[in-house]
């Protein structure tokens, strides 16, 4: 007697559910694919339960015929999908023609469909993937498919749901998903009588992006303008760099309008923050991807949240250049405001710094007219609509209007000592300028014997802040005339340094007068040895000098002798913890050189100096972070100064 048998077609069918009906929202997924594919423009899910009991998907879509609506619960029928040669260009959501079966087989549904011409419907009931009524219906233009009691006859799946939250959760993820690619829809999810999430299809995509990021992280969000490269087109949201979050959560990504999870796009959306986040925190946003449907594989796997790209690093490419030039087209200044409560009590004299800082927050740039409305008027959360106003797309800046693989740094004279700075002409004009005095002890140093080579080039950088002075030895203090303006020093010339010595393509390196013999541990001389080509790219001259011991013969010309030992032993450390690319490397290397040649905070600084720091920073979009992506530039205006001191209304 045979031993194999073909399988019924229930089972056949229940066990293909487990493929695509993975729990309440894999039901929700799919309805909802099906409605936008159908031409809705409006979609509301209804959900009791997490799903589990009941789930309602409506639209106001195409609707299906009598004739149509018993078909489509077959499996593998669909009207999307007609020739092998239509796989390779999928436009659609759906194509597999297996969710309705699917969905239907494991649970009690209710279809009601009209379409627009016709004077009534059809009401549909089926059990486990059976139809027991069949009946004319008078109802609405579109699609309503009623899901009840999800996993009745496979109990085993049943038990591996989550709470009602969790599974909640997870549809409201799924309504947002679909809400972010399709502004031009509305979309309502009412969960247990409560409406939770409504967009209103109005087309624009700041509106989904308000609703699925909050108010707070969409005021921290940078345009990314569509950009077509490689024959694609990115488009998006993305957050500044600022305002990373410490897990990829609020990563979302799309393809030719399908929510997708891309390992690719993820990775260059990462890097282009490099350098621009902190370590440890990731970007968040929409970004969006248009390419030919012939250039990407949906068909991957039943869920078709994967995709295949036949060319990866065109999407690479396309994705990261988009995402770079919005951030260096964008003000990716944090601000601190001033946080209105209403019964902040006045700062005493005695705790006025902690007072301050209390009440202090770093948060958004706001266009100043609408920072002093949101202050004056409406401390209270703003409306979307003012938000609009708020958050304009920014056109590009022209000196960003293409990406530039090296960035171009402004050349600056580190201010290592004070000879070259004092002798600089550029310098002398600006204190000029600024009606600032020349300290009389500087006047009559020296000039140092060491050449003072990019002091020639410097352009004045007239960016009208006045520098006050610093406090702490660790955060200049200038003013202009939007209010007061605070820097980090040793971050802000970090950042200088680094994306100068990037930008090179040899480091300028400077000969010691005498070799600084470095002693090392064998694991760290055994990672430096491996290291040594990015080194000496790095502008490290370096010999082996007996067990374990280096020579280091010449440094990057911004080093200072004294700090060689240190230096080399960070790197050697460095090296053995590192997995990271060559690129990344010297990368690395650049970071380390670039703190320990910067201006080191706590140690006091020269007024002169200080004007010549602040201009820089200013005048340079990209010295908004430092290379671990801390601020290093924080802004008071006037007005909140006045409302500290109550100069003005609240
Ligand atoms: P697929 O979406 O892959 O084609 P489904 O099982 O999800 O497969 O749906 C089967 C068919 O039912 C679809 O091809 C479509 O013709 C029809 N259909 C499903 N949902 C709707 C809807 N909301 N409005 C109109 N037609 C629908
Ligand atoms: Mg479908």
């Amino acid at each position: 007697m045979a031993i194999i048998q073909e399988l019924s077609p229930h089972l056949a069918d229940l066990i293909a559910a487990g493929e695509v009906v993975e729990r309440p929202a894999s039901v929700a997924k799919e309805l909802v694919e099906n409605a936008i594919d159908a031409g809705a423009t409006r979609i509301t899910v209804e959900i009791e339960n997490g799903g589990v009991t009941y789930l309602r998907i409506a639209d106001n879509g195409c609707g299906m015929s009598a004739e149509d609506a018993p078909v489509a619960f077959r499996r593998h029928a669909t009207s999307k999908l007609r020739t092998e040669a239509d796989l390779s260009a999928i436009g659609t959501l759906g194509f597999r023609g297996e969710a309705l079966a699917a969905i239907s087989s494991v649970s009690r549904i209710d279809l009601f469909t009209r379409q627009p011409d016709a004077i009534s419907g059809l009401h549909l009931h089926l059990t486990a993937g059976t139809a027991d009524i069949s009946e004319e219906a008078g109802c609405p233009q579109g699609t309503t498919i009623v899901v009840r009691d999800l996993f009745f006859n496979t109990p085993a799946r049943m038990k591996f749901l989550k709470k009602d939250f969790t599974e909640a959760g997870y549809i409201l993820g799924v309504v947002q998903h679909a809400a972010l690619s399709h502004p031009e829809i509305s979309f309502t999810l009412i969960r247990d009588g409560k409406q939770v999430f409504t967009t209103d299809g109005k087309g624009k995509l700041l509106v989904p992006v308000f609703a699925v990021f909050g108010k707070e992280m969409t005021e921290n969000m940078l345009p990314v303008p569509q950009t077509e490269h490689n024959g694609m087109s990115v488009s998006g949201y993305i957050v500044k760099p600022h305002a990373g979050r410490p897990n990829r959560a609020m990563q979302h990504f799309f393809v030719n309008g399908r929510y997708v999870k891309s390992k690719l796009m993820q990775a260059a959306l990462e890097e282009a923050y490099r350098n621009a986040i902190i370590t440890g925190k990731y970007p968040s946003g929409a970004v969006f991807l248009e390419l030919p449907l012939g250039a990407v594989d949906v068909n991957v796997h039943p869920a078709k949240t994967e995709v295949k790209f036949s060319q990866e690093k065109a999407v690479f490419e396309a994705v990261y250049i988009a995402c770079k030039n919005a951030l260096a087209a964008g003000d990716n200044t944090p601000q601190l405001i001033h946080k209105t409560k209403e019964a902040a009590p006045v700062p005493r004299c005695e705790d006025h710094v902690t007072g301050q800082q209390q009440r202090f927050a770093m948060q958004r740039p706001i266009e100043p007219s609408v920072q002093a409305e949101t202050l004056q008027g409406k401390s209270a959360a703003p409306e979307l609509e003012d938000f609009l106003v708020a958050v304009p797309p920014r056109t590009p800046r022209p000196q960003h209007a293409g990406f530039v693989a090296a960035q171009p740094a402004i050349p600056y004279q580190p201010p290592r000592n004070a000879g070259p700075m004092q002798a600089d002409p550029v310098l002398m004009q600006k204190m000029k300028q600024h009606n600032m005095p020349a300290p009389a002890a500087a006047e009559s140093k020296a000039v140092s014997a060491e050449p003072t080579q990019a002091a020639p080039t410097l352009e004045p950088l007239d960016t009208g802040a006045r520098v006050i002075g610093e406090c702490f030895q660790t955060y200049l203090i200038a003013e202009d005339q939007d209010g007061l303006i605070l820097i980090d020093k040793h971050a802000a010339h970090e950042r200088i340094l680094f994306n100068k010595l990037r930008a090179e393509s040899e480091i300028p390196s400077q000969e010691l007068l005498s070799p600084v013999i470095v002693e090392l541990t064998a694991e760290q001389s055994a990672a430096l040895t491996e290291q040594m080509e990015t080194l000496r790219q790095a502008g490290f001259i370096v010999d082996s000098f007996g067990e374990n011991s280096f020579a280091v013969r010449s440094v990057p010309a911004y080093l200072d002798s004294g700090d060689v030992s240190n230096v080399l032993s960070e790197l050697a450390e460095k090296a053995m913890n590192s997995r990271a690319a060559v690129p990344d490397r010297l990368d690395d290397l650049i970071h380390t050189v670039a703190c320990k040649a910067a201006i080191k905070a706590g140690k006091s600084t020269t007024l002169i100096e200080l004007q010549d720091l602040c201009d820089r920073v200013l005048s340079d979009e990209n010295v908004r972070s430092c290379p671990h992506g801390r601020p290093t530039t924080v802004r008071l205006t006037k007005y909140e100064l006045d409302k500290l001191f109550k100069r003005v209304n609240q």
